[in-house]
């Protein structure tokens, strides 16, 4: 072994306007390089219940289970489910996306018995079409995405389809990987069961937590599970005795992952909820209408727009590689292109969290034209 093989790592200072990571804020970055504590030393346990109420505040919710899960999004979606979902429980998924399909993949590891309802990538559900499928069967939980990153989608009416799913005896699992920090989400207002985030969203802290929320309905549900969770790493329960007033072991937090968390949501809680959402509307239009000053056409209808990502038609003459190359190797932009149905046909334009910056979205627009015209 030659070590001198591998050069020092020197990463570029990239302007992400993709789906995530967003850019991180300077004193989170600082945040991450304070000294490592123990997992149960007092100054850390100081920081995981900062943590846990500034989360209260951005997931806007009272509910005691509400911390980060160590891990991705993803471990945000794996654990809403497999702790609410018991063998021969039957489900239901809302597929709007990509993201509705993981959830739809996820379900059917804890049960035979997982139905979804479809909207074309780009559309909405329908509050009346769940609402009759609901009806149909007895549905222990319905797992929706409030913003859909594959296709730029908003799912409005949440209070609604929380409201139905309960008249219904089921609970609901909302995906808010994208949403949370950059449009509103209120979990309790909604009546909402089971709520996760991603850290590098809108959130922009380092990827690598997933805040989840529990309601108290859903906690009975827990409590009354008849089977313990098909998962060790992810069962609430213990996770919830360790970030609890328990303090027990379960596994090592993520130490600098959680002193990032916590930095990142200082700083929505400096800048108020308010103010974030109103940047992030704000910098969205600025976006929608540079582009449209530029021809390119918006996939979605502008009700179910998503505030932290755009996804922008590829002009036909247009190639959606090369530009998104030109942008990086010409500007340092970060965009991503579509996959699965929209691959090839969309970019997609991420202004989430510190990225949701007017310089970036006049930085962007200029590159396009400029991309655009060669
Ligand atoms: C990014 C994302 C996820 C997955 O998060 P990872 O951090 O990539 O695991 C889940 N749902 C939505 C809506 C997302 O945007």
């Amino acid at each position: 072994m030659d070590p001198r093989q591998f050069t020092d790592l020197n990463p570029p200072e990239r302007i992400l306007l993709g789906p995530g990571p967003s850019m991180i804020p300077a004193r989170v970055t600082a945040a991450m390089s304070m000294p490592v504590i123990g997992h149960l030393d007092p100054v850390f346990l100081q920081v995981m219940d900062d943590v846990q109420v500034l989360l209260r505040y951005v997931f806007q919710t009272e509910n005691r289970f509400t911390f980060p899960v160590s891990g991705t999004g993803s471990s945000g979606m794996e654990t809403a489910l497999a702790n609410f979902i018991e063998p021969g429980d039957r489900v239901l998924v809302g597929v709007i996306g990509y993201f509705g399909e993981r959830l739809f993949n996820i379900a059917g590891r804890y049960t035979d018995n997982v139905d979804r309802i479809d909207a074309e990538w780009g559309q909405v559900l329908d509050v009346d079409d769940i609402r009759a499928q609901l009806k149909k069967h007895k549905y222990k939980l319905l797992a929706i995405v409030h913003g859909e990153t594959s296709a730029g989608t908003q799912q409005p009416n949440i209070k609604e389809i929380a409201a139905a799913a309960h008249e219904e005896g089921a609970l609901l699992v909302l995906d808010a990987v994208a949403s949370l920090g950059g449009v509103p989400v209120e979990v309790d207002a909604w009546d909402v069961d089971v709520c996760f985030s991603g850290a590098q969203k809108a959130i922009s802290a380092s990827p690598g937590l997933a805040p989840i929320t529990i309601s108290p309905r859903a906690e009975k549900v827990l409590a009354a599970r008849k089977e313990k969770v098909h998962n060790w790493y992810l069962d609430l329960t213990e996770v919830q005795a360790y970030w609890g007033k328990e303090r027990t072991y379960h596994h090592t937090a993520p130490i600098h992952l959680n002193y990032g968390l916590r930095e990142a949501l200082r700083v929505v809680a400096e800048e108020g909820l308010e103010a974030r959402f109103a940047c992030h509307a704000d910098n969205a239009r600025m976006l929608w209408e540079g582009l449209e000053e530029l021809d390119i056409a918006l996939l979605v209808d502008e009700p179910q727009r998503l505030n932290t990502l755009t996804t922008a038609l590829v002009p036909p003459a247009g190639d959606a590689n090369k530009v998104r190359s030109a942008l990086m190797d010409d500007y340092n932009i970060e965009i991503a292109g579509g996959f699965g149905p929209l691959a090839g046909k969309i970019w997609r334009i991420g202004l989430m969290g510190h990225s949701a910056q007017r310089k970036h979205v006049a930085l962007l627009l200029a590159a396009l034209r400029e991309v655009l015209a060669r």
